[in-house]
Formats: structure tokens, C-alpha cells, sequence
């Protein structure tokens, strides 16, 4: 979904946007703080990458220009963690936790039901229409999961679907244990790590595991292991669900197979702070839920401090938390979870360029892909000082 440049029968064209009151780089190189701001900016787009980047007055020409009337421009949000291949609708369910009341709705079992009896143009339409909610909002890459098919089959089917949107797919059959092998895990992940794992590798860039021992559905330490090592052996990347409902393995075990992003991250142990520090895998935040589920936030504070790189990402699923908004986890984080709208910026950008291993995007240095994020605002303070404002989209050059 990033933009692509337009180009000519004649060569590429240049663009140079100006009129941007505040540019966020993320290139302290180039520009103030960590962040790399530029006042008074102007930047040059050409075949989709950056050209040029600086103060207005030392701009170049260009072969043509956009003035965005001074607002501020942001590197586009990169939301690294999100399942958006399902049929379905659970705000009964969502309604129902929120008032208190005991309800079973099914919960996770239904999506699956759901997205199993869906078509594929179905489930195709669902996932281009939250795809372009996610656009609307600034969002210029998106990773998407499997997860909700839970056979060879519908895996098969929901990878190539995200595949159609984003090279950010992942493979995540070991989401729960699906009704139909419940008292059967063993026989589920030699599923999820043989025939499943062949058929749905091509389709994939990483694997993921939902590794909570506390939850009956979900996978331990012994499995989620299976599971990765399995993935990693068929050239995926790994991402881990970790530390959600409660303190666990899962952490330390994304850590120790290297994986790029232990996610949720909520409950943590000091053991499971000191290998992240340690170690190269981003801590993936995902305040939405916390939020949706009326949850107790996790320690940003206590990550960044001990030096992790932490990402913020929307986790959009139809169960546990139904936002697209980076902007709104952007404003969570620094309501709920007490960091600075500048770290929250960070890591809805680098943070999530860095969960992916991508280089290329979540900054606006010379080189990256041109995906900007306009906000109808003269800073990037206002992302948080305007919750629930729709300020972020893209701008397409
Ligand atoms: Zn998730």
C-alpha cells in the first residue's frame, strides 16, 4: 500500500512538496532530536523515494510541486501487527464485556466459523476495506496474519488474499487450537508445522505464534518453540504473541530464536525485560487491546528505559481490539502508557519499520520510500493533543 511513483514515458518526474510547516525525518542526521525535524520544509519525491530533503529555502526545482499550505508531514505509519482476513462481526460480544455481563459469544470460534463459510471475494472486499481505513488514517504499510482459517485450506487462502495488499504477510496457523482439535494439540501443531507450514510458506514472509500457557486455546512454550523453529527452517521470519493475559515464556523465547517482535509485551518479568535488552527483537505495544478489553496497559516506560526498541501497532482484529488507528494507539500510548508524543511517533513509524527489518520505510531520509503521512495540523504534537481527530492521511505523488 506504500506509494508508488509516477513516472513517464520520458523518465521520472520530480515533485517537491512544500508548504510544510514541521518534518518529521526520523534522521536526527538531517534534522532537531531524535525525531529529525525540519521547520519549514520542503522535500523532493521521485519514483517513489525520497529525492531531497531540507529547508524550503535551499529547495531545487522540480519537475512539478504540491503545497500543503503548512502542515506538518510524518514519515507514514507502519502498523506491524494487524488481522484483517475475516468474515464476521463481534460488537455484540465487544458490548457485552463492556457492560460487564458474562456472554459467549463464541468469541474467537465464530471468526473462524465466519471467515471458513466466507467466499473469497468476501473476505477479499473486508480486507480492501479496512486496508483503506488504514490509508485514511496515515497508514502506509500494513502487516496482515493468517489465522482465522485454522486449515490447510483456508490459511492457504487468507496468505494469498493479504499477500494481494502487502509483502507483510504472516503465517499464523498457530493462532488457537480450533474446535475440531481440542484435546488434540499435539496432532494440531504437526499440522501447523508440516502440511500447513509447506503449503503456506510461498504465500508467507514470517511466522507467528500465539504462545500463552495460561490460555487453553492458545500454545506453550514446548509448542510455540515447534512452531517457530519449524518456520525459521522454511525461511520465515518470526514474530512472536507474547506476555499478553499473564507473565509467560513467550518473551524470552522470541529473544532467544531471534526473533524480529515479541508482541503485547504486557505482562513482563525482569528476566524478560533483561533479554530484550540483550537481544534484537522489538517489543511490539498493542494499546488498543489493553484498551478494548478495559486490560491494564503495559510498562512502556520501563522498556525504553532499559534501551529496548519498542514498536506501537493496532493489533486490528475483530475480537480483542476493531481499530485501524495508529493516531489512536499514538494517543493511547501517551495517555495510558506515559510516553512523550515523540517516543509514541517513533515507534509508530521507526518502531514498526523496525519490527518488520524494513530499512526502507518509517523514515524520510534520502533513499526511503516516499510514504508520508500529511497531518491536517502544524505539528505532530497535535496526534495526541486531538484524539479521535481524523488529522493523518497519505499523500499520493
Ligand atoms: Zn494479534
Amino acid at each position: 500500500m506504500s506509494v508508488e511513483g509516477p513516472g513517464s514515458p520520458s523518465g521520472p518526474v520530480s515533485t517537491l512538496v512544500t508548504g510544510v510547516a514541521e518534518l518529521v525525518t526520523n534522521d536526527p542526521e538531517r534534522g532537531q532530536g531524535p525525531l529529525g525535524i525540519v521547520e519549514d520544509a520542503a522535500l523532493v519525491v521521485e519514483s517513489g523515494r525520497v529525492a531531497w530533503v531540507g529547508p524550503a529555502y535551499q529547495a531545487p526545482a522540480a519537475d512539478q510541486r504540491t503545497h500543503l499550505g503548512g502542515r506538518a508531514v510524518v514519515p507514514g505509519f507502519v502498523d506491524s501487527h494487524a488481522h484483517l482476513v475475516f468474515a464476521g462481526d463481534r460488537a455484540a460480544e465487544f458490548e457485552a464485556r463492556m457492560s460487564g455481563q458474562p456472554y459467549d459469544g463464541g468469541g474467537i470460534a465464530s471468526t473462524v466459523a465466519s471467515t471458513r463459510a466466507a467466499t473469497d471475494q468476501q473476505l477479499r472486499a473486508g480486507l480492501a476495506r479496512l486496508v483503506a481505513e488504514m490509508r485514511r488514517q496515515g497508514t502506509t504499510t500494513v502487516e496482515v496474519k493468517s489465522g482465522y482459517g485454522l486449515t490447510v485450506h483456508d490459511e492457504v487462502r487468507s496468505l494469498r488474499l493479504a499477500a494481494e495488499v502487502t509483502p507483510e504477510t504472516t503465517y499464523l496457523g498457530a493462532h488457537v487450537v480450533p474446535r475440531e482439535y481440542v484435546g488434540r494439540t499435539d496432532d494440531y501443531v504437526a499440522l501447523v508445522t508440516g502440511e500447513m507450514l509447506a503449503a503456506c510458506a510461498p504465500h508467507a514472509r514470517w511466522v507467528d505464534v500465539f504462545c500463552e500457557p495460561g490460555a487453553a486455546s492458545a500454545f506453550d512454550a514446548d509448542a510455540a518453540r515447534a512452531v517457530l523453529e519449524a518456520g525459521a527452517r522454511a525461511g520465515l521470519g518470526l514474530r512472536v504473541h507474547a506476555n499478553q493475559l499473564g507473565p509467560g515464556p513467550g518473551v524470552r523465547l522470541a529473544v532467544e530464536l531471534g526473533a524480529a517482535s515479541a508482541d503485547h509485551c504486557t505482562h513482563l518479568c525482569d528476566a524478560d525485560v533483561d533479554a530484550l535488552a540483550g537481544g534484537s527483537t522489538v517489543a511490539t505495544l498493542l494499546p488498543s487491546i489493553e484498551f478494548s478489553t478495559r486490560s491494564p496497559y503495559p510498562d512502556a516506560q520501563r522498556l525504553l528505559s532499559a534501551g529496548i526498541t519498542v514498536a506501537l501497532a493496532t493489533d486490528c482484529n475483530p475480537g480483542s481490539g476493531y481499530s485501524s488507528s495508529m493516531p489512536f494507539c499514538l494517543a493511547l500510548a501517551v495517555r495510558e502508557m506515559g510516553m512523550t508524543t515523540a517516543q509514541a511517533l517513533w515507534s509508530a513509524t521507526m518502531g514498526g519499520a523496525r519490527a518488520l527489518r524494513r530499512d526502507d520505510i518509517g523514515h524520510l531520509a534520502v533513499g526511503a520510500r516516499a510514504d508520508l503521512a500529511v497531518l491536517d495540523a502544524p505539528s505532530y504534537r497535535h496526534l495526541a493533543y486531538r484524539p479521535g481527530v481524523p488529522l493523518a492521511s497519505t499523500l499520493e505523488l
